[in-house]
Formats: structure tokens, C-alpha cells, sequence
């Protein structure tokens, strides 16, 4: 399949072949056409496989057309967090830069009257967080009832963030006629209930499984103790051939310390978790993006469907709690047909969670030791844990219930629902800084290309 066969205009296919786009990813090539003929769809692809351009190239040329009145967007993408609000307005300007679309973007941590004097100029494509929209609308500043196109992007995000009744109530309010596009990298049952409840028979496009991630990334898990952790990831930053790493922790105060820890160790490391200001997190993303930044410690709601650069290796410091996080998490090595490595770190704790990613994988994930417990194991498990462990066992692992409270724009209260049993350490197992350094302030390793299919062809093009 071309970009050329699938209807678009040459106008449009020039700004592709200016992305350097060869071919239409599985997810576009099913999603454009019906799209541009104006059927709903439902999108279900992981993160990195291309949803974002297979709703904005269409809508492109779709709304080439026509012109916006003040205060009535033509159409209207929802986003989870101000990061991919940002990343699909880029999109726009990317894909759309042969054309004259306007487009404002309603997000939190920017002024309103800005954003109002953005609407007032009439806008094709409105961009928004679902909460600053309502907030926009129950002040008079837009009316929905010019939108044309309705797009729900990210919705297992949505879930994940508590935006799930605002997304309804902003459905409800666009009644007439219109499009609607929703788009999930997973389709939990209340992801479904929505897509039941607002899409009209729509075009169900489901492409690369989950686990198919997995051809490409060599995943392992190394026993730990939960205080030798950090002296495990710096080994593990020395030993391997890290190019470029994502350190994936379950709450943001770990993020904030490991990132220390690593930083007090000379790594060049950045950290991305909801307690930093937009632009904070705009700039280490971009950092990371040019690998003036190799290492990124970061929370699952922070790094969520973020346009992250693949990078050579994904370090669980804690194993996720919610066993679609670790395919998430895994999903940011690996990609377009790249090898990949994922290490997962797993304290006696932790088996419960191990044993529901097992389960969803349908594999047992070995450790290169064989298993066997290593020195700093044993080192580590007598100073970590007195009482006698069993296998999944302690009592507060339930799994963590989706959260119902509203964040204001998301991500200040991430993984409040997450039970919480590592209580924070002030131990300091890290105090002698390590020898071997080949990724400490590494400023010209450049992280591998987007998803640039460039000499190897992913397999989900295949
Ligand atoms: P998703 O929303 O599915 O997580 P994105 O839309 O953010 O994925 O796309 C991931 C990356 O893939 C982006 O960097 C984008 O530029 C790139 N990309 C999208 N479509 C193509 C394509 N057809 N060919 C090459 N790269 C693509
Ligand atoms: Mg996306």
C-alpha cells in the first residue's frame, strides 16, 4: 500500500514525502480511507505505530474546505495531556503546511484570554485537554455545534486519568451530525461502553497485537533488593551497550530520586513526572529527543503515548503494578524492527505483578543468572526483608482500581491510585560513584530516529 492509492490530495502528499514518510503504516492505511468517506472509526493500535497521522492527514484534506466561523471550531481532537495536545498540534503543522487551516489549542498552564482571542479568529482545528475545553465552554468562550469531525484520541489515557465523564459530556454536547474518531492503544470494557455508546457503526481497525512487540525486544527481569536497585541500574548503565534508556518508576517520588541518584553519579540523565512545569518537561523531552539527554527516568502517566524517540534499552526500576504498563513501557525499545532490551527489576515484593505480566504474556521472563539469586541479592534481601516471603502473598496488591476523581489536566496526580508499598527509602546504597562511564554525559549519543523505518522494515509493515 502507497500513500498515492488511498485518496488523499497531492497536496498533502507532498508534505508526507517532506516528513519522509515511504509508506502508510497498518493503522493509517485502514483508518485514512474511511476517514476521508466519512465513517466513523475505531482505531486500536500500541503506542509508536502511526494513529496520530492516520486522524490529521485526513482531516486535512477534509477540512480544506470551508471556512470557520468565530467561536465554532469545524473540529475537535481530544487529548489526555497538554504533551499530546502539543505533539498532534505539531502534526498538524507538519502535515498541514501547504495548507491554511487554523488551529488553537486549549490546554492547562496557558492563559484563557489567549486561548479566547485564538477561538475568536475562528478555528478549523481545536485541540484540547477535556478539562480546559468544559472550562471554555461553561464560560460562553465556544459553541460545539460547528464541529464536523469529533476525535478521541488516546482513550485508554483518558481512563487512566479520570477524564472519562468529561469526554461523555462533551460528546453529548456536540449533537448534530458529526464524525467521530476514537482512537486507544488498549480497549478496556469502558473504552468499548464509549465507543458503543458514541460512534455510529464504525470501521474497527485493530492492528499489531500486543505482544508482537515482543519479536524485537529481549525482555529479562535481575532479582534485586529494593535498596540495591540503584546500584544495580548504574551496573547495568555501565555493563550493556545503552545507547539511549527510558527508567520506568511507579510514582513520581521515585522518579525524583533515582534521577538525583543518577545525576549525583555523573549520568547524564533527565527526569519526566507530573510535578514539573510544562515547559520543564517540554525541554527534556526535546533534550532527550536530540540525545543531549541519554537517560530518561520517568512515571507511566508522564511518558504516556508521548512521542519518545525508540531508545536501546527500558529499565523497569519498579515492575508496574497493571500489566498493560509493562507492554507500554517495553513498547519504547524496540521499535521499527529495531532490537530492543528490557530489564525489569523485581524485589521479593514484587512477585504478584511478575507473575500477572507472565500470565499476559504467556511466557515466564528469566533472569540471565538463571534465577539463581546473585551476591547482591542475597547482600541486599537480608538488609531488605525479615519476614518470610510467599509467593504473592502480602496483603494491599490488589490490583489498582481506575481512578474516578478529576485531576485538573491530568497528570499532577499520577499513580494516587496505585498502592503503595515501597515506602520511600533514604537508605544511600550509592554513595561510590562508578568507574566505567561510557554513558555518562554522553552528549553526542544520539538517540536512535523516531520511528524512522528507515533500513530495517518493522514487521507490522511486513
Ligand atoms: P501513536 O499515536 O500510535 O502512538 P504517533 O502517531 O505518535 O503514534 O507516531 C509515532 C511516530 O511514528 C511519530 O514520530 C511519527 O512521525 C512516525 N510515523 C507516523 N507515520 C509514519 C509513517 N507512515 N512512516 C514513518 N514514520 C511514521
Ligand atoms: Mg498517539
Amino acid at each position: 500500500m502507497k500513500f498515492q492509492y488511498m485518496g488523499l490530495s497531492s497536496t498533502l502528499l507532498r508534505a508526507i514525502a517532506d516528513a519522509g514518510y515511504e509508506k502508510p503504516t497498518p493503522i493509517q492505511w485502514q483508518a485514512i480511507p474511511a476517514v476521508l468517506q466519512g465513517k466513523d472509526v475505531l482505531g486500536i493500535a500500541q503506542t509508536g505505530t502511526g494513529k496520530t497521522a492516520s486522524f490529521t492527514l485526513p482531516m486535512i484534506d477534509k477540512l480544506s474546505q470551508g471556512q470557520a466561523k468565530a467561536r465554532m471550531p469545524r473540529s475537535l481532537i481530544l487529548e489526555p495531556t497538554r504533551e499530546l495536545a502539543a505533539q498532534v498540534a505539531e502534526s498538524f503543522e507538519k502535515y498541514g503546511k501547504h495548507h491554511k487551516l487554523s488551529k488553537a489549542l486549549l490546554i492547562g498552564g496557558v492563559s484563557m484570554q489567549d486561548q479566547v482571542a485564538d477561538l475568536d479568529r475562528g478555528v478549523d482545528v481545536l485541540i484540547a485537554t477535556p478539562g480546559r475545553l468544559l472550562d471554555h465552554f461553561s464560560r460562553g468562550n465556544l459553541m460545539l455545534s460547528g464541529v464536523r469531525i469529533l476525535v478521541i484520541d488516546e482513550a485508554d489515557r483518558m481512563l487512566d486519568m479520570g477524564f472519562i465523564p468529561d469526554v461523555e459530556e462533551i460528546c453529548t454536547k456536540i449533537a448534530q451530525q458529526h464524525q467521530s474518531l476514537l482512537f486507544s492503544a488498549t480497549m478496556p470494557p469502558v473504552i468499548k461502553k464509549l465507543a458503543d455508546k458514541f460512534l455510529n457503526d464504525p470501521k474497527v481497525v485493530e492492528v499489531a497485537s500486543q505482544s508482537s512487540t515482543a519479536d524485537t525486544i529481549t525482555q529479562s527481569i535481575r532479582h534485586v533488593g529494593y535498596k540495591a536497585k540503584r546500584q544495580l541500574l548504574r551496573d547495568l548503565l555501565t555493563s550493556e551497550k545503552v545507547n539511549n534508556a527510558i527508567v520506568f518508576c511507579n510514582r513520581k517520588i521515585e522518579v525524583k530520586e533515582v534521577y538525583k541518584s543518577l545525576k549525583r553519579h555523573k549520568f547524564n540523565a533527565g527526569q519526566l513526572h507530573g510535578d514539573m512545569q510544562q515547559s520543564e518537561r517540554m525541554e527534556v523531552l526535546s533534550d532527550f529527543k536530540e540525545g543531549k539527554v541519554t537517560i530518561l527516568v520517568a512515571s507511566d502517566v508522564a511518558a504516556r503515548g508521548l512521542d519518545i524517540p525508540s531508545v536501546s534499552h527500558v529499565f523497569n526500576f519498579d515492575v508496574p503494578q497493571q500489566s498493560e504498563d509493562y507492554v507500554h513501557r517495553i513498547g519504547r525499545t524496540g521499535r521499527a524492527g529495531r532490537k530492543g532490551t528490557a530489564i525489569t527489576f523485581v524485589t521479593p515484593r514484587d512477585d504478584k505483578y511478575l507473575d500477572a505480566i507472565e500470565k499476559m504474556l504467556g511466557k515466564k521472563l528469566t533472569s540471565p543468572e538463571g534465577n539463581a539469586p546473585t551476591k547482591t541479592d542475597v547482600k541486599s534481601e537480608a538488609k531488605f526483608d525479615k519476614k518470610p516471603h510467599h509467593k504473592g502473598g502480602h496483603k494491599d496488591a490488589k490490583k489498582p482500581q481506575h481512578r474516578h476523581s478529576k485531576p485538573k489536566d491530568g497528570e499532577q496526580n499520577e499513580a494516587k491510585n496505585k498502592p503503595n508499598h515501597n515506602k520511600p527509602h533514604k537508605n544511600d546504597d550509592d554513595k561510590k560513584p562508578n568507574k566505567n562511564k561510557h554513558v555518562k554525559n554522553k552528549s553526542n549519543a544520539k538517540p536512535k530516529e523516531s520511528s524512522g523505518f528507515g533500513d530495517n522494515v518493522p514487521n507490522f509493515l511486513k
